[in-house]
């Protein structure tokens, strides 16, 4: 049986993956079809930037505009799929302890924080995920809208869009059960001249595991 690092058992099966991911790290891995990938937000307040493609062919990836038209809201949470723009299930949130997350604000990049913060080459998402795009021969072409977790950018009835402390606690995680194979990358978010990290990025812990089939569990 394994833990989160916050003592959070995850249920039973096979584990494929655990790690702590420091601040500003990136991963980028196929998580297999059926498998479950737990991101736990261990320090509480850490933006996770995140971006998913079908692994057969890449060219189908993570469309964050059909994902919040079928959810039917900007805030994804449990029960809510991930989508492709060919209208597949990439993955689908099967448990949401903290219930916030950011599908409108994007990545970071050097470019933007120079442009919003006057401060060059500053580390950043964008570059994380082109560091884990090229493990897969992929690039600059394949980035695309991303979603953030535990990121928090409340919207206004007027329109207005805020980015603002995250409302997630230490120990706060989301599983997404991979619905096909999907190539996933995720940048565990350097920002630290706003308020998505709480300007002060920590670790997260990400696990992937196969549950175990109905009758092995049985
Ligand atoms: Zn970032």
């Amino acid at each position: 049986m394994s833990q989160t690092r916050c003592g959070e058992e995850i249920p039973r099966g096979t584990v494929l993956e655990d790690r702590v991911m420091a601040p500003g790290s990136h991963w980028a891995s196929i998580v297999p079809q059926g498998a479950v990938l737990r991101i736990v937000d261990l320090e509480g307040k850490q933006a996770v930037d995140f971006l998913c493609y079908a692994a057969k062919d890449p060219s189908e990836r993570y469309n964050a505009a059909d994902t919040m038209k079928y959810a039917g809201t900007i805030f994804v949470t449990k029960g809510h799929s991930l989508y492709s723009d060919m209208g597949r299930a990439l993955y689908t949130i099967v448990e949401d302890t903290c219930g916030r997350h950011d599908t409108i604000g994007g990545a970071c990049s050097a470019e933007s924080n120079h442009f919003r913060y006057g401060v060059k080459n500053t580390p950043n998402c964008r570059d994380n995920f082109l560091r884990g795009l090229e493990e897969f021969g992929l690039g600059k072409k394949d980035i695309v809208a991303n979603l953030n977790l535990f990121m928090n950018v409340p919207v206004r009835s007027d329109g207005k869009m805020g980015l603002t402390d995250g409302l997630s606690v230490p120990g706060d995680y989301v599983d997404l059960r991979a619905e096909i194979d999907v190539l996933t990358v995720i940048s565990n978010c350097p920002q630290t001249r706003n308020p998505c990290n709480g300007f002060d990025p920590t670790p997260v812990q990400l696990i992937v595991w196969q549950p175990l089939a109905p009758e092995e569990s049985a």
